[in-house]
């Protein structure tokens, strides 16, 4: 296939909008797949069922999409193969490449990667539910990334559908012209033929020429045991063959190419890779550090500009990981290393941006700190590991990266027990900074009150709404666009729970990183016995510290079991005690099932931990069994 017949293109759209649909429409039409139920979908759900069986059962649809999404990823091979469909037109064979994204805002660096591939996206939008926030996060990264974009109106077959007011939405809210608008419905197949046909016609070829120098974007990799790094590229410019000599923009390493070829859906060799062509390149490149997605290869010898790349991402959420039983701490480290790397078919591709740190606590013993690149990230992740675990392993609070500036120097830190005492004068610290995020929040007018509040408990700013239509006269009521910053450590909890639950699920949530603000913040201690209790230490902002103090002083009271003697338990700022409770002393009769917290939680533990001894921590001179971490740590 030359490349002035190739079209390279994605998907974009908001969860459920009909992406999966609509690419199951799209390779039925052109004879790629025979029936629904052969089709992608149905293999890669298949490939969930593992995931499922595995206890993600009925998660937030978006958690489904994204697993599917690590799925196809796995099958990137077939992503780039299966996904290929052949389509004629204007009398030529045109080779469409379906490149698949993942919805979601934390794996933003993710879909910028993927569209680095395309020249073109499908903007596709749900007619009856109109624009929701990831519709508008993703334009805009398809936008910047310089995408020829086709609006899609989908599901015109429901009764609920409004494609006119729809279209007036696309049009207010992006500058889109609605004479460019298609109106299709995946379920029934309406129009979707004019989708393949706008593909080919309004979507430019890549721009690639043979002649000029070679320019390859490694867009991914893998590692080959016995190979070393496979990279996944595509070709910008020039020809690359077995032999060749080439160079990292990046590192500025040498290599030699062993092997090119493309996937289809395993590795098949070919003689060369051109302009436009998807393939995997070995080389001698031995380790996995060598390789930086987003890198170009060119030439040795002959320096072309580097495409642009990526900055890579960075873990905007971390949280500690400890076992239950500190012997199992290598199998734990060696599982979490497992599910990070980038294994093939492991389901775990995006994982591979999970850092990794060891971390000791005198509470919990070694273990270590993870870092995220947002909530649901961290979510789908944790729910690996205690599915591995079986409630075995102990999750701290999660934290976000902190900025702490000094009179000389800016420490980031990701762990509160690192957070220095900003009461105590001789610390120096001039300034304490936290991440934000601008936020938005599309709801039904009526919503809109209540959006408000939440925002406010969750200290909000700058907040602005405007908008998106003004509805229909009979029952959609308008809808509103809802702007604002947030701390990013107000959404790493329950923000999005309250968010659904509190619009009935209508409102959809979105955010994109919006720097580092100064904030008054401090480092909240939890002593037992008049001892910290290092795992349990919190940041707060100081004008919530009361509410969270108390909280926390009243569930570490009903978790931890009553001892020989009386426990005062209390949470303090600097040298300040700010809640209180205290643990009554056992009564001598009573020798056994002291145990606290939920009496099922507890029978699963004991179940659990049959064979293991229970291990029992001594803070200051109090006992803890281990496992009472977990209740304090896992209940909200
Ligand atoms: P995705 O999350 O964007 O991949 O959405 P899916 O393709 O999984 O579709 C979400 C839901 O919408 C599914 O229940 C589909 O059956 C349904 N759906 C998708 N396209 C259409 C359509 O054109 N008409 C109707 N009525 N339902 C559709
Ligand atoms: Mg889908």
């Amino acid at each position: 296939f030359p490349c002035e017949v190739i079209r390279n293109f994605s998907i974009i759209a908001h969860i459920d909008h009909g992406k999966s649909t609509l690419a199951d429409r799209l390779l039925e039409l052109t004879g790629t797949i025979e029936t629904k139920s052969t089709g992608l979908n149905q293999q890669v759900l298949d490939k969930l069922k593992v995931e499922r069986e595995r206890g993600i059962t009925g998660g937030p649809s978006i958690v489904m999409d994204l697993l599917r999404f690590a799925a196809q990823s796995v099958f990137q091979n077939d992503l780039l193969t299966k996904l290929s469909m052949i389509h004629m037109a204007h009398g030529k064979q045109h080779l469409l490449n379906l490149i698949d994204t993942p919805g979601h805002v934390d794996f933003a660096w993710e879909v910028s990667r993927s569209l680095a591939a395309c020249q073109g996206a499908l903007l596709l939008v749900d007619a009856s539910q109109g624009v929701q926030a990831q519709s508008i996060s993703v334009f805009h990264i398809a936008k910047e990334r310089g995408l020829k974009i086709i609006p899609v109106l989908t599901k015109i077959d429901l009764p609920a559908s409004q494609p006119e007011r729809m279209a007036a939405q696309l049009q207010s809210t992006f500058g889109i012209d609605p004479s460019e608008i298609l109106h299709i419905s995946a379920k029934t197949g309406q129009g979707v033929e004019a989708v393949l046909r706008a593909i080919v016609d309004r979507i430019p070829p890549p721009s690639g020429n043979i002649n000029s120098p070679l320019k390859a974007f490694m867009f991914d990799s893998l590692y080959d045991r016995y190979r070393g790094v496979i990279s996944l590229v595509s070709i910008q410019d020039g020809i690359i063959q077995k032999g060749d000599k080439i160079a990292s923009c990046h590192t500025r390493k040498k290599y030699e190419i062993t092997e090119v070829g493309v996937m289809h859906p395993e590795e098949v060799p070919t003689s060369s890779l051109q302009p436009g062509q998807v393939g995997y390149i070995a080389c001698n490149m031995k380790e996995s550090s060598e390789a930086h997605i987003g890198d170009t290869f060119h030439r040795v010898g002959a320096l072309v500009d580097p495409m642009p790349g990526f900055q890579p991402s960075k873990a905007m959420v971390y949280a500690g990981v400890f076992p239950v039983d500190s012997n199992d701490f290598i199998k734990l480290e060696e599982s979490i290393k497992r599910a990070r790397f980038h294994i093939r078919f492991s389901l775990t591709l995006t994982d591979r941006s999970v850092t990794i740190q060891r971390e000791s606590s005198t509470a919990l013993g070694q273990g270590c700190r993870l870092g995220f690149l947002g909530t649901l990230h961290m979510d789908v992740f944790r729910q690996r590991l205690e599915d591995e675990y079986d409630a075995n392993i102990i999750i701290t609070a999660p934290t976000v990266p902190y900025k702490i500036i000094y009179k000389d120097k800016t420490v980031m830190i990701s762990n509160p027990t690192e957070f220095p005492d900003t009461s105590d004068t001789s610390c120096r610290v001039k300034q304490v900074q936290e991440p934000v995020v601008n936020a938005s929040i599309i709801v039904p007018e009526e919503y809109m009150g209540e959006m408000m509040n939440l925002c406010f408990a969750h200290r909000a700013e700058n907040l602005d709404h405007r908008y998106l239509d003004s509805g229909s006269t009979s029952e959609a009521s308008a809808r509103a666009i809802l702007t604002c910053t947030l701390p990013l450590s107000e959404i790493v909890t329950d923000f999005f729970d309250q968010l659904k639950s509190r619009s009935s699920g209508y409102a959809s949530f979105d955010y994109e990183d919006g720097g580092y603000k100064a904030s008054d913040l401090a480092k909240m201690v939890f002593l037992l016995n008049g001892k910290p209790v290092d795992a349990l230490a919190l940041i707060v902002h100081r004008s919530a510290q009361h509410e969270v103090g108390k909280k926390w002083v009243k569930k570490l009271h009903k978790v931890i079991p009553r001892q020989l003697f009386e426990v005062p338990i209390q949470a303090a700022v600097g040298k300040k005690i700010i809640a209180r409770e205290t643990l009554s002393a056992m009564r001598a009769d009573v020798t056994a099932g002291l145990y606290g917290g939920h009496y099922e939680r507890k029978m699963k533990h004991l179940e659990n931990q049959k064979e293991s001894k229970r291990k029992m921590k001594r803070i200051g001179s109090v006992d803890l069994p281990q496992d009472a971490f977990f209740d304090i740590l896992s209940t909200k």
